[in-house]
């Protein structure tokens, strides 16, 4: 299919998204502990203790209460501001304009 709209013109670029700790600390997610998956307040739900796992190296996310998750920052982005995959991209720097 393609597509005449030139608000879709571009594609994805994995490499530009941001790394996922620096990704999340502009989002105000503060990250917990050590290693691979640290533990943060979930902004999906009323959330007082660290019930959010981040993976750090993919942006990973899921929340061992409420169930929210996905699968990098453009996820976890999509998620929190209900945008769309190419809203999401470019506001991550992730789209590459054609
Ligand atoms: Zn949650």
């Amino acid at each position: 299919m393609t597509s005449a709209n030139p608000k879709y013109a571009g594609k994805f670029s994995r490499k530009a998204l941001p790394p996922a700790i620096q990704y999340y600390q502009t989002q105000n997610i503060i990250l917990k502990g050590t290693g691979l998956w640290r533990d943060a307040i979930c902004p999906f739900h009323h959330d007082t203790k660290p019930s959010l796992r981040i993976n750090i190296e993919r942006g990973a996310y899921r929340c061992m209460a409420c169930g929210a998750h996905g699968g990098d920052v453009l996820a976890f982005h999509m998620h929190k501001y209900g945008l769309g995959f190419v809203e999401s991209a470019k506001q991550l720097g992730a789209w590459i304009e054609s």
